[in-house]
């Protein structure tokens, strides 16, 4: 196997760029009194009339104690779409490159293949939804960049065996990206623990899930230093804007809040899963380690309609692949699941 190396993976192009320099990247003395004239911002205070810290620093600060990484193995973005977006730019040049995908999986990877114009080679996981890593790295070449893991996996929410995803990490000399976008409701520890194993592990994570915080859009990267070094290159200087940092940073503050409700969420979803074997037209739930359920039952697309001719909206997968006539059914309150599980007793 070849020696892992990070300059041969970078575009050419980026690898050789310097980042924007933002008013805020030069001076950062903050703790002092100072007249700040040098980024054109209207003076008058409003709570918002400055850019905001183009390096999240305080956030980041509490963000490296709670995942037990340094600062600079930690890249922030306006969601962790914005996140995979800098990943795809600065690693995949177009019309050149290309990268692994599992389906049935997350659609933003293919979204961004065809934004940046980059090959696609999907592998499809098996029925268990586990990936075939003999064939996954058959399909690579000396341009695949990427191989995208999501674990707990949307949309059929089991984990990818650990296992697996050691030997991509240990035979592949690209990038492993795992999008552990629901780790937070899984049984299981964040790969993140793991990067000093793995030059070539990325883990990306959201607060839109368990933390709540669909809204604000906070996405988070960790890596090691030198990869998040170069994805700092090519980031929108205020990518995180002032609000999303401070209400993000009380929100990550608030541990015990955000573990009552997934621990709220997790008791629902068994709750839910059990109801769900007693409907008569449902035939599978996939074991999940997510905030939601897939189902496959007799016939999605009535069944679909059904729930919403009685006001409750769920997601039909059906259109992807392994995934023939399921439904994924999102947990929610406690009073949700009681209506939910109502309508679906009524149905049945
Ligand atoms: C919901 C989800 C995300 C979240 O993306 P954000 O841009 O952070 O909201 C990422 N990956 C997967 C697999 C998801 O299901």
């Amino acid at each position: 196997m070849k020696k892992f190396n990070l300059e041969s993976l970078v575009r050419p192009n980026v690898w050789a760029m310097s980042p924007y320099s933002s008013a805020r990247d030069e001076f950062t003395d903050f703790d002092k009194e100072m007249i700040f004239l040098d980024a054109n911002e209207n003076p008058f205070e409003n709570g918002v009339n400055r850019y905001p810290d183009p390096q999240q620093r305080k956030l980041k600060s509490l963000i490296a104690v709670q995942k037990k990484v340094t600062i600079s193995q930690i890249l922030l973005g306006n969601g962790s779409d914005e996140v995979l977006d800098l990943i795809f730019r600065a690693f995949c040049t177009p019309a050149k490159d290309n990268i692994i995908s599992l389906p049935p999986t997350y659609g933003m990877y293919k979204v961004l293949c065809a934004t940046n114009d980059i090959e696609n080679r999907e592998v499809l996981l098996s029925r268990d939804f586990q990936p075939d890593i003999a064939a996954i790295l058959k399909e690579v070449n000396e341009q695949t960049k990427l191989i995208f893991f999501c674990s707990p996996n949307n949309p059929s929410g089991n984990l990818i065996d650990i296992e697996k995803i050691e030997k991509a990490l240990r035979s592949f000399n690209g990038l492993v990206i795992i999008d552990e976008a629901y780790i937070d409701f899984a049984n299981a520890t964040s790969w993140v623990q793991r990067l000093s194993e793995f030059p070539n592990l990325i883990v990306t994570q959201t607060l839109s899930k368990a933390y709540g915080m669909a809204g604000i859009r906070l996405g988070l990267c960790f890596a090691s230093q030198e990869i998040i070094s170069i994805l700092n290159k090519i980031k929108p200087p205020y990518n995180v804007n002032d609000l999303t940092q401070e209400r993000a940073y009380n929100r990550v503050s608030d541990q015990i809040g955000i573990n009552n409700e997934i621990i709220s969420i997790i008791a629902n979803r068994e709750v839910l899963s059990k109801v769900l074997l007693e409907v008569n037209f449902v035939e599978e739930i996939i074991p999940s380690e997510a905030n939601f359920l897939l189902a496959r039952v007799d016939n999605a697309t009535a069944r679909y309609d059904q729930l919403i001719a009685k006001g409750i909206v769920v997601r039909n997968r059906s259109t992807q692949p392994l995934c023939e006539n399921t439904l994924r059914f999102t947990v929610g309150t406690p009073e949700e699941n009681k209506l939910l599980i109502h309508a679906l007793k009524e149905l049945s």
